[in-house]
Parts: structure tokens; sequence; C-alpha cells
């Protein structure tokens, strides 16, 4: 088992070494941590050379800053760090940003870090929140390297664009209460899939936030979704992130 993408950052989550020794006990064989801002760098690097060879890193910028923090600080802070696994989350949210001016700077900054990954060859994973058909076409135009879809919610002609482009869908622990991504891991073939849990958030247990253990829970949904093992969903979902982020 790999968590595709989690936030274990002090902003985020308390005891992060006993979330760590909890993911090791579950057998993960790794977990990727996604910086989302620049004052999370530092802690990620920590926590990476800590957790050598468990703990991935992928530095990026959340769309939903982009009112409130300066984009250039983390753009430079991520084209000097030199062990990151992938580029991102970046990408758009018209959820939380819905003034035109804003959404077109998001779009401007969404493109910087594309040509960014493709300068420093290395994959993209994507935040995309009501506005897949924009965000796909900006990555259509731009990106060079592969891509990833984390967390994707967007429709099924969509889901069948992204595979058709040999890039991945990343499914949450959500998947065992949220429809959308339910249909999603019916329709898509594991090939193309992989699993995490976005800790904290979307947690598959009431009441309790997320950890990268329970990217179990993701795993046996799937296998039941597709009238599959965990075993066989396991094994498919932990070599395409091994592929994807070449870990
Ligand atoms: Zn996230």
């Amino acid at each position: 088992m790999i968590d595709s993408h989690a936030h274990i950052l002090p902003d985020f989550v308390n005891d992060i070494e006993k979330i760590i020794e909890n993911a090791r006990l579950a057998g993960l064989e790794a977990v990727v941590n996604s910086a989302i801002e620049p004052r999370h760098i530092e802690f990620a690097k920590y926590i990476e050379k800590k957790n050598s060879h468990f703990v991935y890193t992928t530095l990026g910028f959340s769309a939903s800053y982009i009112q409130k923090i300066d984009f250039l600080e983390a753009y430079e802070k991520i084209r000097d760090y030199p062990s990151l696994v992938a580029i991102g989350e970046v990408g758009l949210d018209y959820h939380w940003i819905k003034d035109s001016y804003w959404r077109k700077k998001q779009q401007e900054v969404f493109i910087k870090f594309i040509q960014l990954a493709n300068e420093r060859q290395k994959p993209l994973v994507i935040h995309s929140r009501k506005a897949e058909k924009e965000c796909l076409e900006i990555l259509e135009n731009n990106a060079d390297v592969p891509v990833l879809m984390h967390c994707f919610a967007g429709n099924l002609e969509e889901a069948k664009k992204i595979i058709d482009l040999c890039w991945f869908i990343s499914i949450p622990t959500a998947v065992r209460n949220r429809k959308i991504h339910r249909r999603i891991a019916q329709n898509i073939p594991l090939e193309y899939i992989v699993v995490e849990t976005d800790t904290p958030f979307l947690s598959p247990i009431p009441g309790k936030k997320n950890e990268p253990a329970n990217v179990r829970y993701a795993i046996e949904e799937i296998a039941t979704l597709k009238e599959s093992t965990f075993e066989e969903v396991d094994e498919v979902t932990t070599l395409n992130a091994r592929e994807f982020f070449q870990i």
C-alpha cells in the first residue's frame, strides 16, 4: 500500500511521529507528503529525511491561497528543492475562488508550475475543484510530464479523457461514502488508479482525522466495487504509485 497524497504537516495534524508509526504498522510501503505553501517546506524536508525511503515529498501551491500568498516564494523554493518526487498539488479551485480576476490569476500561476515541472522533469499532482474542464485543457496544452489527478471528482467523460491521455486518477478513502468517487472507481481500469487519504481531510471514520494508515479503506472499497480482491487492487495501485512517483 502507498498513500499517494497526505498532508502530514503541523498545520493539519498533531502527533506526526505516531501517524507515521501507524502507517508502518498498517503495512504501508510509502506515504507521499504534500506541502502546499512555502512555510510547510522546512518541515516536509525534516520529516522526509527522518523517514527516508518511507516519506516522500511533493511541493505545490494551493490554488485557494491565490489571494493570500505570493506564489513566487513557493515557485523559487520548489525550483530549488532537490529531492521532491512531484510538483503539486497545483491547479485550479473555482469552489473557493469565484472572482474572475483571481481565477485568471490561478490559471497563470498554474501554467508557471506546469512549466517548472516540465523543466525539472517531475510529474504533476493536480488539484481541481469545480474547474475540471479548464484544468484539463491547460494541462493538455502545457504538460510534458505524467499527471495525477488527486481526489478527482469530475464527471465520467472527463475521467475517460484523463485515461486516454494515460494519466492517473487518485481515489481517496472518501470513496466509501461519496458517490462521485465510487462511479469513477467502477468505470476506470485499475491500471490508471492510485489511492490516497488526503490526510487529515475526508476521513472514512466519522469524528476522526484521516491518516495514511486508513488508505486500506480505499483499497477495500475499490476491490468491492470492481469485484476484485484486496490483494490485486493493492498490488496494482502500489505499482502505479511507484511508477508515477519513481519511488
Ligand atoms: Zn490535498
